[in-house]
């Protein structure tokens, strides 16, 4: 097996990767905040992801994954500023903020399902069922000097973590610039982050025309600090740990959050424990609309899986397919057009691989198992995901002189990977017997040259609603 390498924003490259434990592998991907359905941009980060630890099962390791739904403490504002984003969407709807959550979690489920983001083995935590650990870890950074008290909450002091830049590679100065933007004159450090939000801070509370400042929160608890709720960043500290104990190999997102809130999470869970907090850390580019614009929930520009594919009759793993074709961290662009081209391109492969299901087996006397092409797919997937390689190798494989029966097993091996649902056609046994047997009888006549009776064949055949089509290997009918 070819070794596996992944780029780790931590170090800054491609690094052979090395589980804690021999064969088993945590992993923490940060999901959605639930106060809105995800766009296409989130979309692909957990595409990114799903890949990633498809790519994980397929070298043999038993992967844990664990994934948080954030149904409160993020704010509207990068830097603890502004409001939680479930109780703006609360309000405006005017509904609980949980039923608010329920819906887009189950929103987002969808999603995943209709992309084939496998889900069945992810461990779900959401950030309201665990306050009482995350009181707990603010607590044990309180008791280690790591946090401060203002008006507005409990603060993590970051000038006290001395690594605080180590996955950013920021420049401090440039990060404390950047922080000044959402101007806090009680934190000591621009940087420094809320553990735990007060309620009812009247600057903040009145969001929503007509709205009085004083409003009652909806989703707040008790804590030794007075009454609020958690700091986004502590969420995913405290799940991961929650979910996956000591086995904290690999953490995932957008490349949005790595210079605060993973950078956060670092320093708040590592000054907590005295451990290093997650051995890799994987970030996918964005997806950008409209020449090189960030798709993003507070743009105009959010585009759904419903709107820009259910709804235009676009197989949704047309996006899959699309998303394969760029290297996770590098920037991929949507336009109508590219999904289009994506569309032709994902139908084309479905053809090709009806051709090798329903041709009347191998014309070639290449029976070698397809182990080169294997191999370059390997090599490509552990190539820190280089799926865009991994699609040529396809490519290189159906042009080959293997048997359609070779190429058949191995693309369906490889599609364990590309989750592109290239079975989907079914095998010979998709023809009814009527067809099939006049294909066999056609094959029969055009190998005795019986030609006039071949084209009647054909004839029967279209006439039933098939196509007919002769290839160098051998006939092949398809559903009109
Ligand atoms: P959120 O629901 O806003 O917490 O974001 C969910 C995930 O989507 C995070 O991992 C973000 O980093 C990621 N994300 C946000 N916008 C984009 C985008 N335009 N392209 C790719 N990923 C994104
Ligand atoms: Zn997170």
């Amino acid at each position: 097996m070819e070794k596996l390498f992944l780029y780790n924003t931590l170090t800054r490259e491609k690094q052979e990767f090395k589980p804690i434990k021999k064969d088993k592998i945590g992993l923490y991907t940060c999901g959605p905040t639930v106060y809105n359905f995800a766009h296409i941009g989130n979309l692909r980060t957990y595409l990114f992801e799903d890949i990633l630890k498809r790519v994980l099962s397929y070298n043999g390791y038993k992967v844990k994954h664990v994934m948080n739904i954030t149904d409160v403490g993020h704010l509207t504002g990068d830097m603890d500023m502004g409001e939680d984003k479930l109780e703006v969407g609360a309000r405006k709807e005017g509904k609980p903020a949980q039923a608010i959550a329920e819906f887009y979690t189950q929103a987002f489920k969808k999603d995943l399902e209709l992309l084939n983001i496998k889900q069945d083995d992810i461990i779900w935590l959401k950030a309201t069922e665990t306050i009482k650990e995350q009181i707990e870890m603010v607590k044990i950074l309180e008791a280690k000097g790591y946090t401060y008290k203002t008006s507005d909450g409990v603060y993590f002091d970051t000038a006290k973590f001395k690594d605080y830049t180590k996955l950013s590679h920021q420049n401090l100065d440039a990060l404390r610039e950047g922080a000044r933007v959402e101007k806090n004159k009680e934190k000591r450090n621009p940087t420094d982050f809320a553990l735990w939000k007060f309620s009812n801070v009247p600057a903040q509370c009145p969001f929503l025309p007509g709205e009085k400042a004083g409003q009652k929160r909806q989703q707040e608890w008790d804590s030794p600090w007075g009454i609020g709720f958690p700091g986004w960043h502590l969420e995913c500290s405290v799940m991961s740990a929650l979910g996956l104990g000591d086995q904290l190999d690999i953490h995932c997102g957008g490349i949005d959050h790595i210079n605060v809130h993973h950078t956060n999470e670092i320093a708040q869970s590592e000054s907590a424990t005295d451990r290093p907090f997650f051995n890799y850390w994987l970030h996918g580019a964005f997806l950008n609309i409209a020449g090189g614009k960030k798709m993003a929930k507070s743009e105009d520009n959010f585009l759904t899986l419903e709107n820009a594919f259910i709804k235009k009759g676009i197989d949704p793993l047309v996006f899959r397919f699309a998303a394969l074709q760029t290297h996770y961290r590098k920037p991929m662009e949507y336009s109508r057009e590219i999904m289009l081209n994506a569309e032709r391109g994902l139908k084309h492969l479905v053809n090709q691989i009806k051709g090798l299901n329903n041709g009347s087996g191998s014309k070639t006397n290449n029976h070698k198992p397809a182990i080169k092409f294997k191999s370059e797919f390997t090599k490509a997937i552990n190539d820190d995901l280089n799926m865009p390689r991994a699609m040529a190798v396809v490519q290189e494989l159906l042009k080959s002189d293997f048997s359609a029966e070779e190429k058949m097993a191995a693309v369906l091996d490889f599609d364990l990977i590309l989750g592109l649902n290239l079975d989907r056609t079914g095998g010979n046994n998709e023809l009814p017997d009527e067809v099939r047997e006049l294909g066999d009888a056609r094959e029969k006549a055009r190998k005795e040259k019986r030609f006039e009776e071949s084209d009647q064949l054909r004839d029967k055949i279209e006439n039933k609603g098939y196509i007919v089509e002769d290839t160098k290997d051998g006939q092949k009918i398809f559903k009109k």
